[in-house]
């Protein structure tokens, strides 16, 4: 054990090393304080390459290796259980190549979201993915769990934004599937195995990533609604209105508003307050909206302001106390139906709960939320919740992944035949399951 520890502090040299409990304890705490972890080593390698010898030793000796990127994950993915290394990809930060006639950047995995994002913008270009922790998670990270956020309406999860990925596998090659071409059908698409892993099926050291034109008009609007029905049909009239080019559509209940005003701050844009309301953006739709009493952004402060009300929801609820949280989705049309019976049901189980249920809902995504009490029925209303998200033909996992939370609730949703491919594909890829072990697979 020493050795191989030994071993693996001279593949990143000095500065990739720490075993300084102080400067490993942060990476131990996810964001919601559900899990905590343990290591007694941190690698952070500043290269392929030595990503590459980290993995080739673990692989050998049978060290467990946990990768990490943003540590912004909401299901415990990227945190080491069982004393396995852990390897951030802080300091593997580089934009490699951006290309802005092929309209391509080449990220490595360490990239922080934002600096991606701007490194974009500086071109005038956009990188599309807009996630309200997008200031600390990094493109490894959001590749590894394939995430979503507020554009996917248009531009589709982070699995549709890439074009080649560069991953290191567990025994420690380097494979290499950096292209930038938007047509190749040679046999199998490798690297899409790698995107949503979230860390058990290979390293991601780097991404070619898709940039698009900057939409040159936007408008954002909050629009007041009676209840959730009244939201798809107003999904379906706006995205008729504007030929589909919608890019976020996000329902938002009454009491998020108030959360958000109480804990965050701010002042209500509207004059009077509506039982739901959707935060909507696109190309112009002020004609399509007739006399709705919405508030449309006139500014760039303004629309910044829409936003906040949106992304500060899930900081207004840790404010706020305990909450249970789950990040499911439903054909959109079941929406409104979904919401009334799990909410009726959830009620029914813990008559204190109050429901604050927001999301990505042009995608049929739910962040299906309760302020409780106490955490203490947090699994049996999770499997209220989930047993009722899959008679909807839904999934108990939109956007977060699967991680530790809810490994061994894939036993009961997928079939015998699902499992059985995702744990021959382990196999093939990690025969000695190094590879963030325990995470994804029961
Ligand atoms: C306030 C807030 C809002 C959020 N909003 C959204 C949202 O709207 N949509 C959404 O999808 N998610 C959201 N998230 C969840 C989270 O930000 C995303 O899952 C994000 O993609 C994780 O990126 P990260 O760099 O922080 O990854 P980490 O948390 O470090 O890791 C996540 C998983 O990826 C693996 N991993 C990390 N890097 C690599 C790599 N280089 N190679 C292989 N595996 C790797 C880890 O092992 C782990 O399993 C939110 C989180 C917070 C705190």
């Amino acid at each position: 054990m020493s050795d191989a520890l030994s071993r693996l502090k001279d593949a990143v040299g000095p500065k990739g090393f720490s075993e300084d409990p102080h400067t490993i304890a942060p990476l131990l705490e996810e964001w919601r304080g559900t899990y905590h972890g343990r290591t007694s080593l941190l690698v952070m390698p500043a290269t392929t390459q030595e990503v590459s010898r980290v993995l080739a030793i673990c692989n050998e000796t049978g060290l467990g290796v946990v990768p990490q990127g943003g540590n912004t994950g909401l299901v415990g993915g990227q945190i080491p259980f069982d004393g396995e290394v852990l390897l951030s990809t802080r300091r593997m930060t580089r934009i490699r190549a951006l290309d802005k006639e092929g309209a391509h950047v080449i990220a490595e995995a360490g990239s922080v979201l934002y600096n991606v994002q701007k490194a974009a913008e500086d071109a005038d270009l956009l990188f599309p993915l807009s996630l309200a922790s997008e200031g600390s998670c990094t493109i490894g990270g959001n590749l590894s769990t394939n995430a979503g956020g507020a554009n996917v309406l248009r531009y589709g999860m982070a699995r549709a934004l890439v074009l080649g990925l560069e991953v290191v596998l567990a025994d420690g090659r380097v494979l290499d599937l950096l292209r930038t071409l938007h047509k190749d059908n040679t046999g199998y698409d490798l690297k899409q195995l790698f995107i949503g892993a979230e860390g058990t099926l290979g390293v991601i050291t780097a991404a070619a990533l898709k940039l698009f034109p900057r939409p040159r008009q936007v408008t954002t609007a909050l629009i007041p609604l009676a209840d959730p029905d009244a939201a798809i049909a107003l999904l379906a009239h706006l995205q008729d209105a504007t030929g589909g080019l919608l890019t976020a559509f996000e329902l938002i209940p009454r009491i998020g508003i108030d959360l958000v005003l109480k804990h965050i701050g701010g002042a209500d844009p509207l004059r009077a307050p509506a039982p739901w309301y959707a935060l909507v953006e696109g190309p112009p739709f002020e004609d399509a909206l007739g006399d709705a009493d919405a508030v449309i952004a006139q500014t760039e402060a303004q629309r910044v302001n829409l936003w906040r009300l949106r992304e500060s929801l899930s900081e207004a609820q840790k404010l706020e106390g305990p909450s249970l949280k789950h990040d499911i989705s439903v054909p959109l049309a079941a929406i409104p139906e979904f919401i009334r019976e799990a909410t009726a049901a959830v009620l029914a189980a813990v008559p204190q709960a109050r429901p604050v249920t927001f999301g990505h809902v042009g995608d049929g995504n739910l962040h299906f939320n309760f302020q409780v009490p106490d955490t203490s029925r947090r699994d049996a209303v999770a499997r209220i919740v989930h047993d009722t998200v899959y008679r909807f033909h839904g999934s108990m996992s939109a956007e977060h992944g699967i991680g530790v939370m809810k490994r061994d609730d894939l036993v009961r949703y997928k079939s015998e035949t699902e499992l059985a491919v995702m744990r021959m594909l382990k196999q093939a890829l990690d025969p000695g399951n190094i590879l963030n072990p325990g995470k994804v697979l029961p």
